[in-house]
């Protein structure tokens, strides 16, 4: 899963970067309005996290514009405290969420998972496909029952098509969603990351649909 950061305060924005990637995700970050505009109309962010007070442009008219070009993915909303007015009209321009700063990091994870939950159609934390089980709250996967471990890539891999059951996830969709924008990529990795996921889950998991991309196999 890919996320945009969106915040200028430089202290602020390397702990988010840092906790989010730490968490599992591939994060870009954005200082400005204008990068803000331009990232999240550009690039197909799986969810962005807004501050709304930003140089250049700020962040109820980056949102707007990112939903005025149809962009639909959840945004979560950064405001100052107390400010009722800010919540409200950051909802009514399309945020999903909001928090209020300060903020407690597990909060804004946990938000942040409720949000690519409810984008995705899921109802709780923990994805099942088959065999194969990932909890979205502590980023473990199981098969039947068995703790797996993956690398980062691996596990965003697996996230971004268990959030899309029976959906086939092309490479260069999977290579969007995984890696953060300053990353050399490599889309022969994407075959890697898929060979290594069917040695460590099984190789019934993920199905190849040749010319299109992967597809999970959840029931056998
Ligand atoms: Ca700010």
């Amino acid at each position: 899963m890919r996320l945009l950061v969106v915040e200028d305060e430089p202290a602020l924005a390397d702990q988010l970067v840092t906790s989010l990637s730490e968490a599992g995700y591939a994060v870009d970050h954005a200082a400005d309005g204008e990068d803000a505009d331009f990232m999240g109309g550009t690039t197909h962010y799986d969810a962005a996290i807004l501050d709304l007070g930003l140089p250049k442009v700020d962040g109820i008219t980056v949102l707007k514009r990112w939903r005025g070009a149809g962009r639909t993915f959840p945004v979560l909303i950064l405001t100052a405290r107390g400010s009722w007015h800010d919540k409200v009209e950051g909802l009514d321009a399309g945020a999903d969420d909001y928090l209020a700063k300060p903020f407690q990091m597990e909060e804004l994870l946990a938000r942040l998972r409720s949000l690519l939950r409810r984008a995705s159609g899921h109802a709780t934390a923990e994805l099942t496909c088959g065999p194969v089980t990932l909890d979205t709250r502590s980023g473990r996967v199981t098969v039947d029952g068995t703790p797996v471990t993956l690398t980062a890539h691996e596990y965003r891999v697996l996230a971004y098509m268990m959030h899309r059951p029976g959906q086939i996830a092309s490479r260069s969709a999977l290579i969007d969603h995984i890696y953060a924008q300053d990353f050399d990529r490599d889309s022969n990795t994407i075959e890697v990351f898929v060979a290594r996921l069917r040695r460590k889950l099984g190789p019934e998991i993920i199905e190849t649909v040749r010319g299109l991309g992967y597809r999970l196999r959840c029931s056998p």
